[in-house]
């Protein structure tokens, strides 16, 4: 399924979490090197930084290679914390920018790689969009971020065929889900990356187990395993 990215440190260019790195986003969008469900990330892109405080967000629903004007723009925003994704839609889920990760609600930014059934998920009226990942947004932060490990086992319970694997951020705070596909960490010395698959051959990326819980603060990396992980 879709494939994201979290900075959480020192500001630095969109450009070089998103495009630069050898197999970065912009490569995963048609050549992924992990994923397990779907072949490539074409349906749509989002790029999302804090400014200050405030989540700004950059949404599609082209290809991320066919974005020249992203290209040129993205060396030239700066930030010390980023949640960018590329997208490969459900089938049956409508493509248009609203339904790009990152989702928001004001203060988060928050991505989703995977599927999930709505009809398992409570109603909250708030979704930016009907595909699934944005009514599961929605759901999280109805329930609040600092809920999202058990609002994922949750989920989990109802929805056994369900895989979620989230990126959320706020600005100080960088938090992530396994539950049935691939995330990495890299810890640099001047930040954290996870990503749902190495940007490089770093020996430094480390494989996070399924069904964690990955909660970033500074350069603090702590891994809580969610109930029902084996
Ligand atoms: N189900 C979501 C969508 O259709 C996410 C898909 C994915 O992870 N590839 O956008």
């Amino acid at each position: 399924m879709c494939r994201h990215i979290g900075w959480l440190g020192a500001p630095r260019s969109v450009a070089s979490l998103v495009l630069d790195p050898p197999q970065g986003l912009l490569v995963q969008s048609y050549a992924p090197r992990r994923q397990k469900h779907g072949l490539m990330n074409a349906d749509g892109w989002g790029a999302g930084f804090f400014d200050q405080s405030v989540p700004r967000r950059w949404r599609s629903d082209k290809p991320l290679w066919g974005d020249a004007s992203f290209a040129s723009v993205a060396p030239a925003l700066r930030s010390g914390c980023v949640v960018a994704a590329v997208r490969s839609a459900t089938i049956g889920m409508p493509i248009e920018p609203s339904a790009s990760a990152p989702f928001s609600d004001g203060q988060w930014l928050l991505s989703h790689n995977g599927v999930v059934d709505r009809a398992v998920l409570p109603l909250t009226g708030s979704a930016e969009s009907v595909v699934d990942s944005a009514v599961l947004a929605a759901l999280i932060f109805q329930r609040g971020l600092d809920a999202l490990g058990e609002t994922i086992t949750e989920v989990g319970a109802l929805d056994p065929n369900a895989r979620l694997n989230i990126l959320a951020a706020n600005g100080s705070r960088m938090l992530a889900t396994t539950w049935g596909d691939t995330l990495s960490v890299l810890r640099l010395p001047d930040g954290v990356v996870l990503a749902s698959e190495p940007y490089d051959d770093d020996p430094g990326w480390a494989d996070i187990p399924d069904r964690h819980l990955v909660t970033v603060a500074g350069s603090d990396v702590e891994l809580t395993p969610l109930k029902g992980s084996v």
